[in-house]
């Protein structure tokens, strides 16, 4: 008699694992390398299923769905987002995800991914700027210091050559956090009193900040010519953070217009007003930064393609690794249609 097995073993990517995986590969070179999965995936984007995310609002945050295929792999991923939380003790935004083999349907990987946001938006980000910002910019403000903070100046550092990060946010004990997390990164970190400071010599600002509300962390009057924007924080219906009369003046680039227009800064404009989307710029197709006055911004929510990026990435880099455990979470009968059975043997 054979023994009947149930066992189809997934590997899942625990928090602890993830950290020792940074570790093992180092941190601007794992940068580095999402930057390269995200760029490959942008090129053939048109390949993708695309939906704008599943949102589920409450009066206090909101969980979404992030799903997509190549036809090949199917990926999603779960993240709230809930600003709030902080004061809670609890973090802004958590996730997990998955990916799948479309031929099977079976599960390839499980893991963590609160942390593998924070690197994925941030290589992303550095992507759009390699396209968009000034290539001589040396400087970024950072508004908004929480969890994303530290993030996105080491992938402005090691994929920009940012050398210098002014940092501001409402709360100086989160400033004193990154200030204090950056020290060892030979990053110039400029703690900040006001957003103003912050932004002064500065040729990339990103906002980086989380509150449910039409917020203006940058005016008008704040944005000189030349500027690039990497708006991270405005994410959601009732949630963004210029002023419009910015968006006016800039020149947009987006990830999914079709999920942007209901999430991101431009829900505060016209449904027609033209944005140009960021894999063309990619491909080639469309133009990044045209002239040294011109005013860029990306206005990024964060799209499946990235997380589907970050996904085959961490399948990739795990193989011929310890850094994940096989999880039984797939029944998987030797007799497929004996489902029954199965349960009916592993009576105690
Ligand atoms: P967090 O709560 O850890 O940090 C947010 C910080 O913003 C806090 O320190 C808070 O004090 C500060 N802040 C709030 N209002 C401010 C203001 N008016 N001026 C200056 N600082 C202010 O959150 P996080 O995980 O760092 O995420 C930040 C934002 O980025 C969230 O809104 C999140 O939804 C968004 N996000 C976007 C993407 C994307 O792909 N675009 C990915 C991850 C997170």
């Amino acid at each position: 008699m054979t023994t009947p097995s149930h066992k189809a073993l997934v590997p899942f990517v625990s928090v602890e694992n993830m950290m020792r995986l940074i570790h093992h590969i180092g941190i601007d070179r794992m940068l580095g390398e999402l930057a390269e999965y995200i760029e490959d995936d942008f090129r053939r984007w048109p390949e993708f299923d695309k939906t704008p995310r599943v949102a589920s609002h409450s009066d206090v945050g909101v969980i979404e769905l992030m799903p997509t295929s190549d036809g090949q792999a199917y990926g999603f991923k779960y993240v709230n987002g809930h600003p709030k939380n902080t004061r809670e003790g609890l973090q802004t935004v958590t996730a997990f995800g998955l990916l799948a083999d479309m031929y099977t349907g079976y599960p390839v990987l499980l893991t963590e991914m609160t942390v593998l946001t924070a690197l994925r938006t941030a290589a992303m980000s550095a992507l759009a700027a390699k396209h968009l910002a000034p290539r001589d910019a040396r400087v970024m403000a950072m508004i908004g210091n929480g969890a994303q903070a530290e993030f996105q100046c080491l992938a402005f550092q090691a994929l920009c050559g940012v050398e210098e990060v002014r940092l501001y946010d409402i709360d100086a004990a989160a400033t004193a956090k990154c200030a204090r997390n950056l020290g060892q990164t030979g990053l110039r970190v400029v703690a900040c009193d006001s957003p103003e400071e912050a932004i002064q010599g500065a040729q990339v600002i990103t906002t980086c900040t989380a509150d449910k509300q039409y917020a203006t962390i940058l005016t008008d009057n704040m944005v000189g010519a030349g500027v690039h924007i990497n708006a991270i924080g405005g994410d959601c219906p009732g949630k963004t953070e210029l002023a419009p009369a910015i968006l006016h003046r800039s020149e947009i680039f987006v990830e999914y217009p079709e999920q942007t227009r209901i999430e991101g800064e431009i829900q505060q404009l016209a449904p027609d007003h033209p944005v140009t989307e960021l894999w063309q710029v990619i491909t080639g197709a469309a133009r990044g930064r045209r002239d040294a006055s011109q005013i860029t911004l990306f206005d990024s929510v964060g799209f499946a393609i990235e997380d589907f990026s970050a996904l085959r990435y961490i399948r990739d880099r795990i193989e011929g690794t310890d850094l994940f455990e096989p999880l039984d979470m797939l029944a998987d009968p030797d007799d497929p249609r004996d489902l029954f059975g199965m349960v009916q043997r592993a009576a105690p």
